[in-house]
């Protein structure tokens, strides 16, 4: 009885001090897309909880950084926090916000100095596998993948913080022709043939002819696996032509990302029980007496690791992040931003060839026409090019072709005054996809408007003004567009698709600059992804897929068709590794 009233006297003293002492305050930061915005719960002064109310990060860059860094905040009761690499803007919208929820509340947070993000795992120094892949992007899931389906035991080992590399800040769109969405458009006359026509022509025909014919009567099947079996999402009413392409043939993704396609592979190779080892730098390929490849030394936070395996697949990407790396082969493109990802520096290619592969074609590097002039990102929301949005210089005239190769339009770009251009659409293109160009894209719209390099304007004036463009010429430049396009010609520049007319509705007006964007030279290697060396034999026990391969694509890769290099590969590299004995 007594000791009843005791706890009860005591709850009544404390619970309307608890009451009193939780404070709820919001906050707002700026992460890489836009606002991120919480709502942090304050106990007795101390962070409780935080709930992240908006972000429009990408979902698998930034996974980390509402998980493990949201817990490690909390942990702490501080922002004093290191960043993950590969999303430091997004982590730091997530301090930011956090900080300015606590100003807002005037609660001072815990001073503690810069604290690493702590991350528990016990991975074993020495594993064997059969099949070691290296690289979590595109080319690195699906050989993994493929090899696990093929009875291997698999592991991935990826150097960065998250997945994905440059596959998943793609557009993600893979070209097939005489796809199912084709034939439901009713877009006739596409075969191999003709693909590999285009592809070969677009890189000058220093592609090789038979790994581009081994990667395209591939690609039917490889649609229907990416959309069979790994469950990916294309729009079934939509297919992109790229520039070079003589026909629409390239399947986009939901979102038209590489978010769709590396979610489900990152969700396949989890339901398929494939360790996925983060913050994993491959360092070097372990080689027998015999020569043959046999695993794979690699280092995490300082400590070596070892994976032995049958088989190893390089899926380690391009070196286009890497600024010395390219202007070594390119000293032309010195002072170009890239595209790429943070990961994208080409550390892999030393790894081969210090075990004896051949580097072919390094000096063909491709810089992509349409990227942001402040950070060099893909332009994602200008893809309204393709469907007839037109290319427009300073001073309010058209240069170049709109549908012409990635290599011409940039060096167009590059020699226009001020070495930059705008892409000009208006509404009537912008529906043209579903949702249009700028919702679809809408973060990145939105961050480009903010930034003062991209113009919504409800005239043509209003556009050519904003940018101090001779409204007159822009203008011209529109009446002779919408005079050739009724007459179904372009004497000008002999636009493939056709001129698309436009006079009226909104206008769009973006400011584009060329970035390095991919890397076409690499790993020499066969038709069954074989690595080779210095005298053209297979290095045995070595496979290579995608980006960090080097023959396939010659001087200039088409759009649309890495992801299906990437595809198409590593179902070879995965079979034939998974069969090694
Ligand atoms: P691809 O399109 O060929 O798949 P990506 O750029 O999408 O190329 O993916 C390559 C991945 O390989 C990136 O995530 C990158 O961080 C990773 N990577 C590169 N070098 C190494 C390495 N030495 N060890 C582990 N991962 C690596």
């Amino acid at each position: 009885m007594l000791k009843k009233s005791v706890a009860a006297i005591l709850l009544a003293f404390v619970a309307p001090t608890l009451f009193a002492a939780q404070v709820q305050s919001e906050g707002t930061g700026v992460g890489k897309h836009g606002n991120v915005r919480v709502v942090v719960t304050f106990n007795d002064g101390k962070i409780s909880a935080i709930d992240v109310k908006e972000n429009h990060e990408n979902p698998i860059l930034a996974e980390k950084v509402f998980t493990t860094l949201k817990d490690n905040i909390i942990q702490s009761n501080s922002v004093k926090l290191d960043t993950f690499s590969g999303a430091t803007i997004s982590s730091q919208g997530l301090l930011k916000a956090v900080q300015n929820a606590a100003q807002n509340a005037k609660i001072k947070l815990a001073d503690a100095g810069l604290k690493k993000i702590s991350e528990d795992s016990v991975i074993p120094a020495e594993q064997t596998f059969d099949v070691v892949v290296i690289g979590a992007g595109g080319a690195g899931f699906s050989a993994a993948i493929e090899a696990k389906m093929k009875g291997a035991n698999v592991v991935i080992l990826e150097k960065m913080p998250s997945v994905g590399g440059n596959s998943l800040i793609s557009g993600g769109e893979i070209n097939i022709p005489q796809s199912w969405v084709q034939e439901k458009l009713g877009i006739k006359g596409d075969n191999p043939a003709r693909h590999i026509a285009d592809t070969l022509k677009g890189g000058d025909y220093m592609g090789d002819p038979e790994m581009v014919t081994t990667m395209i009567t591939h690609a039917k099947e490889t649609g229907e696996w990416l959309r069979g079996v790994m469950k990916v999402q294309y729009d079934q009413n939509y297919v992109f032509q790229f520039g070079g392409h003589s026909i629409k043939r390239a399947l986009t993704p939901v979102g038209q990302t590489g978010v769709e396609p590396i979610k489900k592979f990152s969700a396949k190779a989890k339901e398929l029980g494939i360790p996925v080892l983060l913050n994993m730098n491959a360092t070097e390929l372990i080689k027998d007496d015999s020569g043959r490849v046999i695993g794979v030394k690699a280092v995490s936070n300082g400590k070596t690791y070892t994976f032995n395996g049958k088989g190893v697949i390089l899926a380690t990407g391009g070196f286009g992040a890497n600024k010395k790396m390219v202007e070594k082969y390119r000293p032309d493109l010195k002072g170009y931003m890239t595209t790429d990802a943070p990961g994208t520096l080409g550390e892999a290619l030393a790894m081969a060839e210090k075990a004896g592969a051949q580097l072919v074609n390094m000096n063909y590097i491709q810089t992509y026409p349409n990227c942001d002039p402040i950070s060099g990102s893909l332009q994602l929301f200008v893809d309204a090019r393709f469907d007839g949005g037109l290319l427009i210089n300073q001073e309010g005239k058209r240069f170049v072709e709109e549908l012409e190769r990635r290599d011409v339009i940039s060096n167009a770009i590059v020699n226009q005054p001020g070495g930059y251009a705008y892409v000009l659409w208006n509404d009537k293109i912008n529906n043209l996809n579903n949702p249009p160009f700028i919702k679809i894209h809408e973060s990145e719209y939105d961050v480009a408007t903010k930034n003062g390099v991209m113009i919504t304007a409800n005239t043509l004036k209003e556009a050519a003004d904003f940018y101090k463009i001779d409204a007159k010429q822009l203008q011209a430049t529109i009446d002779r567009v919408n005079e050739m396009a009724a007459r179904g010609v372009d004497e000008d520049f002999h636009h493939r698709a056709g001129l698309v007319a436009m006079k009226e509705g909104k206008w769009y007006m973006a400011k584009t600059v060329p970035a390095i964007h991919h890397t076409m030279g690499g790993i020499k290697t066969n038709t069954k992804a074989e690595v080779l060396d210095a005298n053209g034999d297979p290095i045995p026990g070595l496979y290579a897929a995608g980006e960090c391969t080097g023959t396939i694509h010659g001087t200039n890769r088409l759009g649309a068709n890495a992801w299906l290099d990437i595809t198409v590969f590593r179902r070879i590299a995965g079979k034939n590794a998974a069969n090694l004995k």
